[in-house]
């Protein structure tokens, strides 16, 4: 049995079932992410496990132990929430060490067992401060030093970074990964932002209606979803008409142009059949003129262009339906004006 064991869980608050049938098994010391879209039940899974909610029905075990009828404090659980929740009236060094006096531990252990947790979030000298002198970055280092300093078993993280602005939000993704895997940890991570999921997780559960649609690694969630949920979820999805001319051998026309899926295709010959595709395998040919016969091409007309930096995001019309595709920004290459006439390419076993 792996070492945080949910089984079978469920949560109806009145006749609305916001959590059906949920299992998921976290090994020691792993990171896994709950993501999905607002309202799917994600911060009610996570409620459970920390003890604030009663399931309906499951088992929740921790390393063996059924703990489903202990209370909070008996959990050994430690958690961050969105909002910094601090306590505005104890400095950094109390704050961190509340869950330990509380536990009745001495107190020169506590002042050791602070500065270690401190330490450990590169603020080595702030304990003397109040949580209003800290930047909300600061805080949420805090907060986590404060849930983890008990060293509970198990650490719950609910949407800890969505406070905070893009740049402190990209780093602190970095800093609590590397505390988590120091500490080695085994922490649920909730949150409604995709990128943030895949970049700090060993395993995503994408979550849709109260019920786990798929659980894997990161690249095994981006690169062959599950369903087309997850597909849209995570991720930008590029779909577009193809028409079926051999079912089993996965193979469709585009445009009159012959392609090759990976697999068979669960349509009738004729039956038009949505192709997904990520921006990242659509290929841009800025002249289309050059394209030669034979091969794939659908010719396309730029839309719209977003400049983001490192990557130039091109969407572009074709008569198949409009493609997202994007571009490593290069100094030397410049993105295709509005309205330039190009060709895209892509191979068949890029469609997921
Ligand atoms: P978000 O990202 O918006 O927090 P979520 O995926 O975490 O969404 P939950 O907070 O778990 O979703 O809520 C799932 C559903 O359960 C929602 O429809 C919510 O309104 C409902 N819900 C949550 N808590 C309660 C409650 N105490 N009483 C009644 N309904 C609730």
């Amino acid at each position: 049995m792996a070492y945080l064991d949910l089984n079978g869980l469920q949560k109806s608050f009145g006749a609305n079932q916001v959590v059906k049938s949920f299992d998921l098994g976290i090994e020691k010391g792993e990171f896994v992410s709950l993501l999905g879209p607002s309202g799917c039940g994600k911060t009610t899974v996570l409620r459970m496990v920390a003890g604030f909610e009663a399931p309906s029905s499951g088992v929740i075990r921790i390393d063996g132990q059924d703990v489903t009828a202990l209370r909070p404090n008996q959990r050994n659980i430690g958690m961050v929430f969105q909002a910094y929740a601090l306590f505005p009236n104890l400095n950094v060094a109390q704050n961190v060490g509340f869950g330990l006096k509380i536990a009745g531990v001495p107190a020169a252990e506590i002042t050791a067992r602070v500065a270690e947790m401190l330490a450990m979030i590169g603020l080595p000298e702030m304990g003397a401060r109040y949580p209003f002198q800290l930047s909300g970055g600061q805080q949420q280092r805090v907060a986590l030093a404060r849930a983890l300093a008990p060293r509970p078993r198990v650490l719950l993280l609910d949407e800890p970074l969505s406070a905070l602005d893009a740049k402190i939000r990209v780093s602190l993704r970095a800093e609590i990964r590397d505390i988590q895997r120091k500490l080695g940890i085994t922490t649920i991570f909730v949150t409604h932002d995709q990128e943030e999921a895949l970049s700090m997780s060993d395993r995503v559960v994408v979550m849709n209606g109260g019920r786990a649609e798929q659980v894997g690694a990161p690249f095994e969630i981006y690169n062959h979803p599950a369903t087309r949920f997850v597909a849209q979820f995570v991720g930008t999805l590029n779909t577009l008409d193809g028409v079926v001319t051999d079912a089993a051998l996965g193979e469709v026309t585009v445009q009159g142009q012959s392609l090759r899926l990976p697999q068979p295709i669960a349509a009738a010959q004729g039956a038009t059949v949505g192709l997904a595709l990520r921006p990242e395998v659509v290929h841009l040919e800025a002249d289309a003129a050059q394209i030669s016969r034979g091969d794939f091409a659908l010719p396309a007309k730029i839309a719209a262009v977003q400049f983001l930096g490192a990557v130039i995001r091109v969407k572009a019309d074709t008569a198949a339906g409009a493609i997202s595709l994007d571009l490593f920004n290069r100094p030397d290459a410049p993105p295709p004006p509005l309205g330039a006439e190009v060709a895209l390419r892509f191979r068949g076993q890029d469609v997921i």
